[in-house]
C-alpha cells in the first residue's frame, strides 16, 4: 500500500483507523504454503486472536486457510464466518471443562494443555479424539511475556511429564490423534525450533495413532529495516525433510499444522491517528495523537517497535520526537524517535498493526474503538464502524431509583 492511499483513507473515514492490504495477508499465506510445498498434507490454521475481524477471516478462509481458536467465542465467531467445524482448531489455556466439551459439542477439534483436564475428559470421553499441547521447554527468543517454552511457563503439559501423560492415556484408553507444541514468539534462530521439533518427535513416538502434528507458531516478522526476520524459506526447506522423514519411520502420512498469528497478519496493518498537538518541553518535543493504548497497547504492553511515518509530510526533514497519546496515563508510542517533521493535524502511521493491535483495544477513558477498513483491489472497504455513545452504554443497567433515592 502507499501513503498516498493511506492518507486518503483516513481523511474518507476519519482517525484514529486500522487498515488492513488483503493483498499483503495473501502473499504472506502464499509464501508460507510455497516454503511447505514438499509437505503433502499441509494445514495452516490462523490464529484468530491476532486479528479477528469477520470479514479477515473470510479472506483468509478464501485463500484454503484454516482457524486456530483460543475461547469458545472465538470458535463461533470462525464458524459465523462461514468455517466449517472441522476447519477450526480449539488450543486453549486454563479453560474449564465444560468450556471444551461445548466445544467439542460444536464439531471442534480440541487440544489439551493440561493433565487435570486430560484425565477429567479422557475418563468421561474415551472415544472422543484429542490433540495434546506438549511444552519443549525450549527458549525461542523473543520477550518474557511472549516466550512461552520455559519451564515456569504457565502453558503446556512439560515434555518432562510425559510417561505421567502416557499412563493417562492408557488408563483412560483415550484416542490421542495430534501433538501439539507452541513455543511462543519470535523464532530467530532455525536451530532452536528444529531442535523443539525434535522434542515433539520424541513425544509423537508414544502414540499409534496420531494423524498430525501441530508446531504452533511464533515466526518472527520485521517490525522496522533489516530488522531480522524468521527465515520461513529456509524452516521450510530443513523442517519439511525432517518431517517427511518422521513421517516414513512413524508409517504414515501426517498432517502438519501451523498456527500463524503475526506472520498472516502484522505487516499487512496500517494504524493512521492525527496529531492533536506538538508540545515542546525543556528536553523533548512531543507529538500528541488523538489515541492512545486504548487502540494500541502493544509498545507500552511489551515494548513493541511500531515503525512511524508522517504520511502527511513523507518528504519532510526528519527530526525527533516523542509520540504519546491523549489517555491519562503514562502512554507513549515511541521516545525519540527520528520522524518527518510534524505539524498539528497531520497523520502518523504506525507499521506492523496487524496483529496483536485492535484485538487488544479497549475503551479506557470511555474512548470508542477505531474503525477498520479492508484494501482490497485498490480499493478501500469500512469492516468496522467506528464506535458511538451507544457502544460505552450497552449493557450497562441502571440501577432503580428505588436503591439510589436512599
Ligand atoms: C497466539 C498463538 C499463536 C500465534 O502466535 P503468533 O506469534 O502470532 O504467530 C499460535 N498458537 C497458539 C496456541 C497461540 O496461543
Amino acid at each position: 500500500m502507499q501513503s498516498k492511499d493511506l492518507l486518503q483513507l483516513a481523511e474518507q473515514f476519519g482517525s484514529p483507523l486500522y487498515v488492513y492490504d488483503a493483498e499483503k495477508i495473501k502473499s504472506q499465506y502464499n509464501r508460507l504454503t510455497k516454503a511447505f510445498s514438499k509437505v503433502e498434507k499441509l494445514r495452516i490454521n490462523y490464529a484468530m486472536k491476532a486479528l479477528s475481524n469477520v470479514s479477515i477471516l473470510q479472506l483468509l478462509r478464501e485463500l484454503g486457510s484454516c482457524l486456530d481458536a483460543v475461547s469458545i467465542q472465538e470458535v463461533q465467531l470462525g464458524l459465523h464466518a462461514g468455517y466449517s467445524p472441522d476447519q477450526i482448531f480449539f488450543t486453549p489455556n486454563g479453560v474449564s471443562l465444560e468450556e471444551i466439551e461445548e466445544v467439542h459439542a460444536l464439531g471442534v477439534q480440541i487440544n489439551i494443555d493440561n493433565l487435570s483436564i486430560l484425565e477429567q475428559f479422557g475418563t468421561k470421553h474415551p472415544t472422543v479424539p484429542v490433540c495434546i499441547r506438549i511444552n519443549p521447554h525450549v527458549m525461542a527468543g523473543g520477550n518474557e511475556n511472549i516466550s512461552v517454552g520455559h519451564i515456569d511457563s504457565k502453558f503446556g503439559i512439560s515434555v518432562h511429564q510425559l510417561p505421567h501423560l502416557v499412563r493417562i492415556v492408557e488408563n483412560t484408553n483415550m484416542n490421542i490423534v495430534g501433538i501439539h507444541m507452541h513455543t511462543g514468539s519470535d523464532i530467530l534462530d532455525i536451530e532452536v525450533f528444529l531442535y523443539a521439533a525434535e522434542i515433539l518427535f520424541d513425544a509423537a513416538r508414544n502414540f499409534k495413532n496420531l494423524e498430525f502434528l501441530d508446531f504452533g507458531s511464533g515466526f518472527k516478522v520485521p517490525y522496522k529495516k533489516d530488522d531480522i526476520e524468521t527465515d520461513i524459506e529456509e524452516l521450510g526447506k530443513k523442517l519439511s525433510k525432517r518431517f517427511n522423514a518422521f513421517c516414513d519411520e512413524y508409517g504414515k502420512e501426517l498432517t502438519l499444522i501451523f498456527e500463524p498469528g503475526k506472520f498472516l497478519v502484522s505487516e499487512a496493518g496500517y494504524f493512521l491517528a492525527k496529531v492533536n498537538v506538538v508540545k515542546q518541553t525543556t528536553s523533548t518535543v512531543f507529538a500528541g495523537i488523538d489515541s492512545g493504548f486504548n487502540h494500541l497497547i502493544r509498545p507500552m504492553f511489551y515494548g513493541s517497535q511500531h515503525h512511524i511515518e508522517n504520511i502527511s509530510n513523507p518528504k519532510g526533514k526528519e527530526r525527533f520526537y516523542s509520540v504519546v497519546g491523549y489517555i491519562c496515563e503514562t502512554d507513549t508510542f515511541a521516545s525519540n524517535r527520528r520522524i518527518q517533521e510534524i505539524a498539528e493535524g497531520d497523520i502518523l502511521c504506525f507499521r506492523n498493526a496487524g496483529a496483536y493491535c485492535y484485538s487488544m483495544s479497549s475503551n479506557y477513558n470511555s474512548r470508542y474503538k477505531p474503525a477498520e477498513v479492508l484494501w482490497i483491489n485498490g480499493e478501500g472497504h469500512l469492516i468496522r464502524a467506528h464506535e458511538t455513545f451507544e457502544d460505552l452504554l450497552k449493557n450497562q443497567i441502571p440501577l432503580p431509583e428505588s436503591v439510589t433515592k436512599q
